[in-house]
C-alpha cells in the first residue's frame, strides 16, 4: 500500500500563521488568553500569537491561565511514570540519539529474566506505570519480542503490587502491528515526531527506515485505523524553531480529532539533552529555558485537554517550576539505558559507578552538559548557534564527555538532569503543594479515547482523578515511602481529601483509605 502523504502537516500554511501573527497587538493578545481561560483550546492563528508574546506581563498572564486551565480539568494531581528500555539496537541514524547505528557500543536488548528482574525493582520504587521504550531494529527487536516484553511485565508481581499500564513508545509500524499491540493490553502507543519540518527532518534521519517523513508523521493514524485510541504526541525541542514545531503539533492534534473524533492523549515535550557522538554545533534552534516554559503553557491553552509529559531530561528545580504552567505527568527515578534499573540498583549496593545509564549521571557527566543554568544562555528558538556559550565547551560530547570509547559499554540513549529518586521526588511534588498520583484507572475502566475525552473536556475527570490520586498515593506511603516521605505524604492526603466537594465520594474515598490501611489494594473509581 501506498504510503499515506503528511498533508496535514502544511509548511507554507505554518509559515504563513507565523507571520500573519506577528502583526497582532497586545490588546489581542490579551483578549485570546482570557478567551483561552474557558479552556475550549487556540484557534493556531491564535496560537501563533500567544507564541511570540516577550512581553514579561502577558507571559505571567499566560502562566497563570495555563495553571488554572489544568486545575480545574485534572485537579491538583501530577501522574508518575517511569520509563523502561528493552532494546538498544537501531537501524536508524538520528543525528541526536546515543542509539544511533553508527555509535559504537555493545548492543543488547534484555532478555526474559534481566526483563523481570527490571521490572521488580521499578515495582520495588512503587511504579504502577512504564513506558516501554527500544530501538528500532526488526531483527533483533521483532515485534514479538515487544509482545512478549509486554506480557512478561504484566505478569511479574512483587509482594506489593506489579505493572498496571505499559505505554509503549517504539518506532513506527503497520496497522497490523499496532492492532498486536492493542490486543496486548498497552496503554498509550507513544511516538513523538522530532521535527515536523520536513527539510529539518531529513538532516536529522539520515538513513534507515524513520528516513521516511510520511511513514513517520501518518504513524498515528495508521494506530488509530489499529484500534489504538489512546497515543502520544511529541516534538524534540532543539531540532528546529519551537514556534514552527508547536503549530504543527496543533495541527497534528486537530487533524486527529477531525479523523478519528479524538485527539491525542498526551503531548510530550523532551529537549534534546547531550548524547553519545552528539555535536551541538548541528543544533542551531537549542531552546533554552524561558522559551521551554512558555511552549508548554501555551501547549496547555490550546489543547487543555491533554495530558502533557516531562521527563527526567530536565533539571530538578526547574521541573518543579514546570508543574505549575501545565504539565500533569512525569518520569520518576528514570533510567534512560537497557538494564539500567539493575545497574543503578547494583551501584548503589556496592556504593561503586555502575550504572551508565543516566540515572546516576555518573559515568556520562561531562563536557558538553547544558542543564538549565547553562541553558539560559541560548537563543530563544531561533537560529543562532549558541551552544558554545553554555558552559564556554564547544566540543562535541561524543565518547560520553570523558574522550573514551564506550564500545563496551552499556550506553545510555541520552543523559538526564532530575536525579531525584522517586521517594525524593514525591515528597518535593508534595511541597509544592501537589499530589501524586500512580492512577491507571480510565484505561483500566475503559476510559479510553472517545470515551475520555469528554469527560477531560467537561472537567468531570477530576471526580475520578483527585479520588483516584489519593488512594494510589496511599498505597506507596503505606508500601513504599521513607518515614520523611511517608509523614509529609499523609498531610497531602488529608488536604487533599477536604478538597474533593462532592461528599458522596469524600466518604467513599475514606472509606477505601481505610481499605487500604487494612491491606487492601488497587482500589479505585
Ligand atoms: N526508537 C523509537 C523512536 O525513535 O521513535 C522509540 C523512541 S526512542 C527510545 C525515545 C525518544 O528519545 C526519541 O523519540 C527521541 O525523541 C528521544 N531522544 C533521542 N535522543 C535524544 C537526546 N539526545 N535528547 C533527548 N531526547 C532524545
Ligand atoms: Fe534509534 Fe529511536 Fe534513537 Fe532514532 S531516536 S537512533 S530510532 S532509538
Amino acid at each position: 500500500m501506498p504510503t499515506m502523504q503528511a498533508d496535514f502537516i502544511n509548511e507554507q500554511q505554518i509559515n504563513t500563521l507565523l507571520t500573519e501573527a506577528r502583526q497582532a497587538d497586545k490588546a489581542q493578545a490579551r483578549s485570546i488568553i482570557d478567551r483561552a481561560s474557558q479552556a475550549k483550546g487556540l484557534t493556531p492563528y491564535e496560537c501563533a500569537i500567544l507564541l511570540h508574546i516577550e512581553d514579561k506581563e502577558l507571559l505571567e498572564e499566560i502562566y497563570r491561565v495555563a495553571r488554572q486551565i489544568k486545575e480545574n480539568i485534572y485537579g491538583r494531581r501530577l501522574v508518575l511514570f517511569a520509563p523502561l528500555y528493552i532494546s538498544n539496537h537501531c537501524i536508524n541514524n538520528c543525528v541526536y540519539c546515543g542509539y544511533r547505528r553508527d555509535n559504537r557500543f555493545t548492543r543488547r536488548r534484555l532478555t526474559t529474566e534481566e526483563l523481570q528482574e527490571e521490572v521488580i525493582l521499578l515495582e520495588e520504587l512503587g511504579h504502577k506505570r512504564l513506558a516501554l521504550e527500544a530501538g528500532e531494529d526488526p531483527q533483533n527487536c521483532t515485534i514479538d519480542y515487544v509482545l512478549d516484553s509486554i506480557k512478561t511485565i504484566y505478569a511479574v508481581k512483587e509482594a506489593n503490587g506489579s505493572i498496571r499500564r505499559v505505554n509503549v513508545n517504539i518506532a513506527a509500524t503497520t496497522v497490523e502491528n499496532y492492532r498486536l499491540l492493542k490486543e496486548a493490553g498497552i496503554g498509550t502507543y507513544i511516538l513523538f515526531q522530532e521535527t515536523y519540518h520536513r527539510q529539518t527532518y531529513a538532516a536529522m534521519h539520515p538513513s534507515g527506515p524513520k528516513h521516511d517523513y510520511d511513514y513517520h508523521t501518518t504513524a498515528m493514524d495508521r494506530a488509530m485505523q489499529g484500534g489504538i485510541d489512546d497515543v502520544g504526541l511529541g516534538v524534540l525541542f532543539g531540532l528546529y524553531d519551537y514556534k514552527y514545531e508547536v503549530l504543527a503539533m496543533l495541527l497534528h492534534a486537530l487533524h486527529l480529532e477531525e479523523s478519528f473524533g479524538v485527539g491525542p492523549h498526551t503531548l510530550s515535550v523532551p529537549r534534546l539533552r547531550p548524547a553519545q557522538g552528539v555535536n551541538y554545533d548541528n543544533f542551531p534552534y537549542l531552546v533554552d529555558d524561558a522559551a521551554f516554559k512558555k511552549i508548554i503553557a501555551v501547549l496547555r491553552l490550546a489543547v487543555p485537554y491533554t495530558g502533557m509529559i516531562l521527563s527526567t531530561r530536565e533539571p530538578a528545580e526547574f521541573r518543579d517550576e514546570l508543574l505549575t504552567v501545565g504539565i500533569s505527568q512525569i518520569s520518576a527515578g528514570s533510567c534512560t539505558g537497557v538494564g539500567g534499573y539493575q545497574q543503578e540498583h547494583q551501584r548503589k549496593s556496592t556504593g561503586s559507578c555502575a550504572c551508565a545509564s543516566g540515572a546516576s549521571g555518573s559515568n556520562v557527566k561531562g563536557s558538553g552538559n547544558y542543564g538549565s543554568s547553562a541553558s539560559k544562555s541560548l537563543s530563544d528558538g531561533s537560529a543562532t548557534s549558541s551552544i558554545n556559550s553554555s558552559n564556554g565547551n564547544s566540543s562535541s560530547i561524543s565518547d560520553n564527555g570523558n574522550g573514551r570509547d564506550n564500545a563496551n559499554n552499556e550506553a545510555p540513549q541520552f543523559q538526564i538532569e532530575d536525579h531525584r529518586s522517586p521517594d525524593e521526588m514525591l515528597r518535593s511534588v508534595c511541597l509544592s503543594g501537589y499530589i501524586p498520583s500512580f492512577c491507571t484507572a480510565c484505561y483500566r475502566s475503559g476510559r479510553t479515547g472517545d470515551r475520555f475525552m469528554p469527560l477531560a473536556k467537561s472537567g468531570q475527570i477530576q471526580n475520578v482523578c483527585q479520588p483516584n490520586a489519593i488512594l494510589t498515593f496511599k498505597e506507596y506511603l503505606m508500601d513504599y515511602a521513607s518515614p520523611e516521605t511517608r509523614a509529609v505524604g499523609e498531610k497531602t492526603i488529608q488536604t487533599h481529601l477536604a478538597e474533593i466537594t462532592n461528599i458522596k465520594t469524600r466518604r467513599l474515598t475514606e472509606e477505601r483509605l481505610k481499605l487500604i490501611e487494612q491491606g487492601q489494594r488497587d482500589l479505585y473509581f
